[in-house]
């Protein structure tokens, strides 16, 4: 499945595209339609799963196809934590950069101009208000936000907002939006208080659950920051001279693959590829060699990984960062099969640091980076690691203030 078939707006897809999200999350999969049918849901989904875009990209081409005027508000999103807003306040302000929606951050910072100016921002008004619980309520009490135009509930963490002992400003929230909405719920767990809530504030929902997949805990998992030309040397390095009997090295591309293979064999290296480019008999051929050791290295795309169901490969090589978190999880996946222990190990270059990043937030770890032998000279550092995929910074801009102020932003 690809975004393209959500159909979702022009402005979307192109904010979809500027964030380097290339395929969508299995919750994005289950989720979006139902979303985009107009139905309540009950999500269930962990932090790290893309839940954030899940219920944003709907949202946003919603907006767009609806007519109100952009004053009025017609979504809240609720979280527990200021932290939280912000992340997903920030994901909503790439995501619709190219729709223009309008919103409002209301997670207060503690000081008064800053209650002031979500005051301010709250009596203009915008599409959308992503809000805590607590601080929205201090503004509700004083009577100006306007919810008649309310379209759109969105309550994120909800067992964690439950835990917190959010339930008596939720339910007053609650009071003050028309009945007649859409209402989202995601929660990372389904305790007995959530169905309670969700008995009482959904109406015929459609429930998913989806928790992250992640590698096998006997996978030793490391990566290396490495120039391009030190990745053959690497290679070398890892393999020369030691036990591995089966190992396998993915690459991105078929080019990419057969100039792997084609170096290794100068090396004298016994290794084949397999690739989209032979005959079904010829990868046959080669995976029988694989899987009967008379073939030590395979080298291979992405494309074909799936079919490959050999058990004992000591070793994954990812000579490229892996598109997503998915075919990470599929590709470290090969080694450590039936209960036995293996090692993967991904090449980041310089290019591919925000792509790793997003893999280790899908994860929700870190995964630990090694240093090159010495003789193999210095990769890209990691504080370049460190600084690498902030797509705010290298995008948007700073296009908004601190919270409360509203944004519309002008093609
Ligand atoms: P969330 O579960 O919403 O906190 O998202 C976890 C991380 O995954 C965030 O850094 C997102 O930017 C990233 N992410 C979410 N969906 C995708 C996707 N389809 N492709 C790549 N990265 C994604």
């Amino acid at each position: 499945m690809t975004f393209n078939d959500f159909n979702l707006a022009d402005p979307v897809m192109e904010g979809i595209e500027a964030m380097g999200y290339e395929k969508p999350s299995p919750i994005q999969e289950a989720a979006i339609p139902i979303i985009l049918g107009g139905h309540d849901l009950i999500a269930c989904a962990q932090t790290g799963t893309g839940k954030t875009a899940a219920f944003l990209l709907p949202l946003i081409h919603r907006l767009l196809g609806d007519h109100e005027a952009d004053d009025s508000i017609q979504a809240l999103v609720i979280a527990p934590t200021r932290e939280l807003a912000i992340q997903i306040d920030q994901q909503l302000e790439g995501f619709s950069y190219f729709a223009n929606t309008s919103s409002i951050a209301v997670y207060g910072g503690g000081t008064g101009a800053g209650f002031d100016q979500e005051k301010k921002a709250l009596q203009r008004g915008a599409q959308v208000i992503v809000a805590t619980p607590g601080r929205l309520i201090s503004h509700l009490n004083l009577g100006y936000v306007d919810f008649s135009n309310l379209k759109y509930l969105i309550l994120d963490e909800a067992d964690r907002m439950l835990d917190m002992g959010f339930l008596p400003d939720i339910l007053k929230i609650l009071s003050h939006l028309p009945v007649k909405r859409q209402t989202l719920l995601f929660s990372a767990t389904m305790p007995e208080g959530i169905r309670r809530l969700t008995d009482r504030i959904l109406i015929a929902p459609k429930q998913v659950n989806l928790a992250v997949s992640k590698p096998a805990e006997n996978v030793l998992q490391a990566a290396y920051l490495v120039y391009d030309q030190q990745k053959i040397a690497l290679i070398e390095s890892l393999i020369e001279g030691k036990d591995l009997p089966l190992v396998l090295i993915f690459a991105s591309t078929k080019a990419g693959v057969k100039e792997v293979e084609s170096i290794l064999k100068r090396k004298k290296f016994n290794v084949s590829a397999i690739h989209s480019d032979l005959e079904q008999e010829q990868r046959s051929d080669v995976m029988n060699r694989f899987r009967s050791r008379e073939l030590q290295i395979l080298v291979a795309t992405d494309i074909v990984s799936r079919g490959i169901d050999v058990d004992d490969i000591s070793l994954v090589i990812n000579y490229n960062v892996p598109g997503d978190a998915e075919d990470y999880v599929h590709r470290v996946g090969r080694t450590a099969r039936a209960e036995k222990s293996g090692v993967a190990l991904t090449f980041i270059n310089e290019k591919e640091m925000g792509k790793f990043k997003r893999i280790e937030a899908f994860l929700g770890s870190t995964i630990r980076k090694l240093l090159l032998p010495v003789h193999i000279g210095e990769g890209p550092s990691i504080e370049s690691y460190e600084r690498s995929g902030n797509f705010r910074k290298n995008f948007i801009g700073n296009s908004r203030g601190k919270g409360g102020q509203r944004r519309n932003n002008n093609r």
